[in-house]
């Protein structure tokens, strides 16, 4: 694993200090995906930057599901992020579910109601908000504040023991209601949920909140470092609040990082979810989606994901970035790695009207022209072949250098040939043109005779594979939207073209995932999941170039 762009940041020198001061011997960091969706582009970068931190400094790290609210959680998000975790190419130390903290939780909970620091409160939700106060203005106290600790007590137990409706009661931290942060108002720290969890089925009907749940999970496990997005720093005082009052042997040190935005693509379990629930696209895994999992299905490599999360870097100032950057990553590295081929997208049918009728060359064509160890293989070349249609033009403006009238181009490791006539359909559309071959400019004998300005990418018309290609455009037009209904208004409607050309022969038997640079249209992945026995569909993971210029 390369790390050249693993350089410095505020985190690593904060473990850099705890280390050598002897704050801690070790390093524990973890990942804690919450399982109610797929894991996005924004989850690989907290991924790279959890492992690779621990990984460093021979700590480790934990995969831990943060699965406290059963509505929304389910198996299947369990399977398809630990799969993309290891697909990224990194291995937790110790695989741990929130839920399996749940009685040590409320165990803290109850010390927390003995030490008189949390009371079961009956305000309807509209009141608890009325009673919050404002960012200027401080909160007032519950008239169920100063419930004795025995009333507290009793009915937390009625609560655990399903007694109460959904939202009839719940447990709050009894802190300050003036506190100028209104995280440590008196948070709700349980709250009652009728639903069946995917790990403890029935057993419980009252479900511990995010932020007491969390710092409880990280001291359990003894994380030293719990890394956080920026939206988490105004809780780090409850944070703190929660691991000292529940009197947690670890204390653990929560660090908050910018969370990775790019532009064009929506980057939250929520809505991703919404694309799925609508149809907009055709799974988790399709590769429009900012998913790991679509990422991948397009083609993406792990190494360039990993490559992309270190170059972001890691900072506390929020920002967004372009999304060509990931574009340029699976460019550096598909570039030695994939092996170039030849294919049409938009055929149309060439005839050299010289070449022997029933005559087939195998041509030597190189494998990667940048990587002489590749080799050469041999593509079949005949009287009828296939180019693509916007390789001709029957009126062609100034500076077009590929085939027209009575122009002469060559073709791509074989031969050059000249346009001298055109066939069109009763439409007027050209439905073929034909050519003359000259045999003394075969690719690679020195010919010197002539040169022609265009060079043009064909396939033998008989020996030719068909194939599907889907190209792909972003699928949010304007990222410039905060709204729901906005966002799904923005769905660019042409995000994805489907084309049905031909491949040359030898990539008969591509399999799943392998990946191409197709001469001139970009680097393309075999589709794992449309492509069968009988029909090879690739996917564009991107095109050749691009403006784009990473800052290095
Ligand atoms: P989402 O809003 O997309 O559902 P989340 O933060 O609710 O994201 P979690 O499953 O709770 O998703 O996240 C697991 C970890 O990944 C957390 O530590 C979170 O901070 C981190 N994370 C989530 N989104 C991003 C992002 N865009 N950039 C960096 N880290 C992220
Ligand atoms: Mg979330």
């Amino acid at each position: 694993m390369t790390k050249e762009m693993n350089s410095s940041n505020f985190i690593k020198n904060i473990v850099i200090d705890d280390l050598k001061n002897g704050k801690h011997d070790s390093i524990l960091t973890r990942f804690p995906p919450e399982p109610n969706g797929y894991l996005h582009i924004g989850h690989a970068k907290s991924i790279v930057l959890n492992f690779e931190l621990a990984d460093e400094f021979k700590g480790k790290t934990n995969l831990r599901f943060d699965d406290t609210n059963p509505t929304k959680e389910d198996t299947e998000y369990v399977e398809s992020i630990k799969e993309d975790v290891q697909w990224l190419g990194f291995d937790w130390d110790n695989l741990y579910f929130a839920s399996d903290y749940f009685e040590e939780m409320y165990d803290r909970a109850i010390l927390l109601i003995k030490k008189g620091k949390a009371y079961v409160c009956d305000l309807t939700s509209d009141e608890m908000r009325e009673y919050r106060g404002t960012l200027t203005s401080p909160g007032k106290e519950s008239p169920y504040r100063n419930r004795s600790i025995e009333e507290n007590l009793d009915l937390f137990g009625k609560m655990r023991n399903g007694e109460f409706k959904d939202g009839e009661k719940v447990l709050r931290a009894k802190i300050d209601m003036a506190s100028p942060n209104i995280n440590m108002r008196d948070p709700i720290i349980y709250r009652i949920a009728h639903s069946t969890h995917h790990n403890t089925g029935d057993k419980w009907c009252i479900y511990p909140m995010y932020d007491y749940a969390h710092p409880l999970e990280d001291a359990i496990e003894g994380i030293t470092h719990s890394i956080c997005t920026l939206e988490f720093e105004d809780h780090r005082p409850l944070y703190d609040w929660v691991v000292n009052e529940c009197e947690m042997l670890a204390k653990p040190q929560q660090i908050e990082f910018a969370r990775l935005n790019i532009t064009n693509t929506v980057m939250s379990k929520r809505k991703l979810k919404m694309l799925v629930d609508e149809n907009v696209v055709d799974g988790w895994d399709d590769p429009r989606m900012p998913t790991i999992a679509g990422l991948r299905r397009k083609g993406y490599t792990p190494e360039s994901i990993r490559n992309f999360c270190r170059a972001i870097g890691v900072a506390k100032a929020a920002s967004t970035v372009d999304s060509q950057m990931l574009e340029y990553f699976i460019r550096e590295d598909l570039h030695s790695k994939a092996p170039r081929a030849m294919a049409v997208l938009k055929p149309l049918k060439l005839v050299i009207t010289n070449y022997p009728e029933g005559q087939v060359e195998m041509l030597p064509i190189e494998n990667n022209p940048d990587n002489e160890n590749a080799g050469v293989r041999q593509v079949p070349f005949s009287r009828e072949l296939y180019i693509e249609q916007e390789d001709f033009m029957e009126n062609p403006p100034k500076k077009y250098f590929r085939l027209f009238p009575g122009n002469e181009v060559r073709l791509k490791g074989a031969y050059f040939v000249k346009c001298n006539e055109v066939i069109k359909d009763a439409d007027g559309n050209v439905t073929e043109i034909r050519c003359t071959y000259d045999p003394e400019t075969k690719s690679g004998t020195g010919f010197t005779g002539r040169k022609v300005k265009g060079t043009i990418h064909w396939v033998d018309a008989k020996a030719a594979i068909p194939a599907e290609f889907r190209l792909y455009e972003p699928l949010i037009l304007d990222n410039e939207t905060e709204e729901e209904k906005h966002f799904l208004e923005q769905i660019n409607p042409n995000s994805l073209e489907v084309l049905n050309g031909f491949i040359e022969p030898s990539f008969k038997d591509s399999k799943a995932h392998d990946k191409y640079q197709l001469f001139r249209h970009g680097y393309f992945n075999v589709d794992p999941k449309l492509t069968s026995e009988d029909k090879l569909v690739f996917n564009r993971i991107v095109s050749l170039k691009s403006s784009f210029k990473l800052n290095k």
